[in-house]
């Protein structure tokens, strides 16, 4: 499958605290990247759209226009997320809502409650979204609740059944509505997201120490206005401090240059084991790459790559 590459599933890295570690070793976190593409289908990806599975819960972070698509290729069971939780409200982060709740309401029949986690002003947008793509669909009744959370910047939220605590942090990245980052708590470990957007501090706060860092790397190192570039990204890695560190959200220019990061690795040591990682992970992602490159990758990784 040429986009199989999608997928990538890996246990979040232990935590620090020795008592930490016996609940992350019990309840292991899952992570599936469903989809890990700009707006604009660079390389062929699909749109953001993140899977986490936990104890007894799953919920996506962000669910971009092709999240059907995606939920259908790799054999997600649509009634088995309890929640989605949004980072900002452009199309390739939140246009698959309209599909998500039809599914639920036609196809899958869902009867439990769905949580939809987003910025403020996410009600009316998502109202708007689901006119727009299916005109009185807003109007008819469900066999389920959709409950809306709002996440009011610096106001930790749980997302209630999930479990889960969400903050978020607003970034620099015009949507209609604030464009949030994400630090997600889940079973003491923090997955950390930083949406899309050019390099702002709040970021620091939200990805500090965390267990996982999902971060845009829009551009290799040229300034895009709103959007992440890697060398920006690279040179703040070691304040941040993150244990992890997966890239996302790739422009061409990025796809083009993923050779180049072995260079970055040896001149940054001190953070040489985050890139590491984010190396072996955009190789992963490419099969276009030199087949002693992605076993390498193969190897590194904790899970499995389908
Ligand atoms: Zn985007
Ligand atoms: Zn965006």
């Amino acid at each position: 499958m040429s986009v199989s590459c999608q997928l990538v599933t890996f246990r979040v890295a232990a935590i620090t605290a020795a008592m930490q570690q016996k609940v992350t070793e019990a309840f292991p976190v899952y992570m599936k990247f469903l989809g890990c593409g700009d707006a604009f289908g660079s390389g062929g990806r699909l749109n953001t759209c993140f899977l986490v599975n936990r104890r007894d819960a799953s919920f996506l972070i962000d669910c971009g226009a092709s999240a059907m698509i995606s939920i259908r290729r790799f054999g997600v069971d649509p009634n088995g997320v309890d929640a989605i939780i949004l980072s900002h409200l452009h199309v390739d982060h939140f246009g698959g809502l309209p599909s998500f709740i039809l599914d639920a309401q036609l196809v899958s029949r869902r009867t439990r409650p769905l949580m939809v986690a987003g910025p403020k002003g996410l009600g009316a947008r998502l109202d708007a979204l689901m006119e727009a793509h299916f005109p009185g669909s807003t109007k008819v009744e469900r066999k389920f609740p959709v409950e809306l959370i709002e996440i009011s910047p610096g106001r930790p939220v749980d997302v209630g059944s999930t479990g889960v605590c969400v903050s978020g942090f607003v970034v620099s990245h015009p949507s209609g509505t604030p464009s949030l980052a994400l630090r997600i708590e889940c079973d003491g470990k923090i997955l950390a997201y930083t949406g899309d957007s050019e390099w702002v501090d709040a970021l620091l706060e939200a990805g500090r120490n965390a267990d996982l860092l999902i971060a845009e790397a829009y551009c290799f190192d040229r300034k895009v206005r709103f959007h992440l570039d890697y060398a920006t990204l690279r040179e703040k890695l070691p304040m941040i401090g993150a244990k992890r560190l997966i890239l996302t959200h790739m422009s061409p220019d990025m796809l083009g240059r993923l050779s180049e990061l072995h260079d970055c690795q040896a001149a940054y040591s001190e953070a040489s084991a985050v890139v590491k990682r984010v190396i072996l992970t955009a190789l992963r992602s490419l099969p276009v790459f030199p087949r002693k490159r992605t076993q390498v990758g193969h190897r590194a990784m904790s899970g499995s790559c389908q």
